[in-house]
C-alpha cells in the first residue's frame, strides 16, 4: 500500500496525529512523491537542497498509508472540518502516474474539490486532469517576473507562463498560481503581475519567502512584513475591482492610493486583506511563519486589533 504525506497541520485536524493545533487547517494538504527533479533554491523539496525529505515551506510532512489518508480525510469532510483537498506532486520521474492514481483514491470518497499542482506540460493534460476529478489546477509561478523565476527556480519563464495563460484560456476561473513575495522582485513587478493574473481570472495564492535550513537560500531575509502587507493591500483591493492605475509608486515601492480616505479605510478595516489567499477554503496554516509569530498570512479571521496592527504595517502615506 502506497503511503502519502500529509502536512502536520492535516494529520492533526482529521485525528491521525494528536498533536494540538492552534489555527485548525480548512484545507486538507498533500504532498505525495520524492527526490523532486526542478533546482527551485528556495525549496526544501528541490533536487539542490539538503533539507529533510518531510519538509516543505517551514511545514513538516508525516506519513501514513493512503486508504486511511483518503478515508480520514472524507470524515472529516463529512463533519464540516475540511472544505477542500490540496494535492501537490513533486516534480519526480513518476509524477504524472502517481497524480491520476492519488487523484483517483481520493475522489472515489470524497466529493469536496481537490486543487491539483503537478508537472503539467500542456493544457491536455490538464484537462485530463480535470476529467479525473480535480476542481482546480495550479501552475505555480513562484517568481513574479522572468528574471526572478530564471534566478530562483533555473527553468524557463516562457514556458511556465505559456502554459499558464494558455490553461486559464481553456479553463476559465479553474486555474490557480503561486506567487512568492521576497525572491527578489521589486513591490511594482510584484503587484503588476498579480494584476495580469487577475485579469486573465488566474487565482492567485500569495506567500511569503520563508528561508528553509538545507536549501540554496537557506541564509536569505524573508521579506520586510510592511512590504508584504503592502502587496496583501494592493492584491485586496485589485480583487475588489479597482484599477491598478490608482496606485502610486515610488522608486518601485507602494506608497499610496489615489482613493478616498474613508472609503480606503472601509475597504480595509476588517482586515480580510491580510487573510491567507489562493483557493476558497485554503489557509495554509504555519506555511510561512512559527507559532506564536506575526502571521504573514492570517489563516483566519483577524480581530480588530490584528486589523490596525496589520494596516499600520502598511506604512503607507
Ligand atoms: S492556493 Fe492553496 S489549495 Fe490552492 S493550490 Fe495553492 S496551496 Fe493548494
Amino acid at each position: 500500500m502506497k503511503k502519502w504525506k500529509i502536512s502536520a497541520g492535516t494529520a492533526s485536524i482529521i485525528g491521525l496525529s494528536a498533536i494540538r493545533v492552534q489555527e485548525p487547517t480548512t484545507t486538507a494538504y498533500l504532498m505525495l512523491g520524492e527526490n523532486c527533479l526542478q533546482a527551485c533554491k528556495f525549496c526544501a523539496q528541490s533536487r539542490t537542497s539538503q533539507a529533510r525529505a518531510h519538509f516543505l515551506s517551514r511545514v513538516s510532512w508525516p506519513e501514513f498509508e493512503s486508504s486511511l489518508v483518503a478515508a480520514t480525510i472524507a470524515d472529516a469532510a463529512r463533519q464540516g472540518k475540511i472544505r477542500r483537498i490540496c494535492l501537490q506532486v513533486v516534480g519526480d520521474a513518476d509524477n504524472w502516474l502517481n497524480t491520476i492514481q492519488s487523484l483517483a483514491i481520493l475522489k472515489s470518497g470524497n466529493d469536496i474539490p481537490i486543487s491539483v499542482s503537478s508537472c503539467i506540460n500542456s493544457a491536455d493534460q490538464a484537462q485530463q486532469l480535470f476529467d479525473c476529478g480535480a476542481a482546480r489546477i495550479g501552475i505555480a509561478l513562484d517568481g513574479a517576473t522572468p528574471r526572478i523565476f530564471q534566478s530562483s527556480k533555473h527553468s524557463s519563464w516562457d514556458k511556465r507562463w505559456n502554459l499558464l495563460l494558455e490553461c486559464a484560456q481553456a479553463f476559465p476561473g479553474k486555474i490557480s498560481t503561486h506567487l512568492i513575495v521576497g525572491l527578489g522582485e521589486t513591490e511594482r513587478e510584484m503587484i503588476s503581475r498579480i494584476a495580469v493574473c487577475l485579469d486573465h481570472d488566474i487565482t492567485v495564492g500569495l506567500f511569503a519567502f520563508t528561508p528553509v535550513r538545507g536549501t540554496e537560500w537557506q541564509h536569505r531575509p524573508p521579506p520586510p512584513i510592511e512590504c508584504y502587507r503592502r502587496v496583501q493591500v494592493a492584491y485586496y483591493l485589485l480583487r475588489r475591482g479597482y484599477s491598478p492605475d490608482l496606485f502610486s509608486f515610488e522608486q518601485d515601492k507602494l506608497v499610496g492610493f489615489s482613493i478616498d480616505r474613508q472609503q480606503l479605510y472601509q475597504e480595509l478595516a476588517d482586515g480580510k486583506a491580510f487573510q491567507t489567499s489562493g483557493c476558497s477554503y485554503c489557509n495554509r496554516p504555519y506555511y510561512n511563519e512559527r507559532p506564536g509569530q506575526l502571521f504573514y498570512n492570517y489563516p483566519r479571521q483577524l480581530n480588530a486589533q490584528e486589523a490596525v496592527l496589520a494596516l499600520e504595517q502598511c506604512r503607507l502615506k
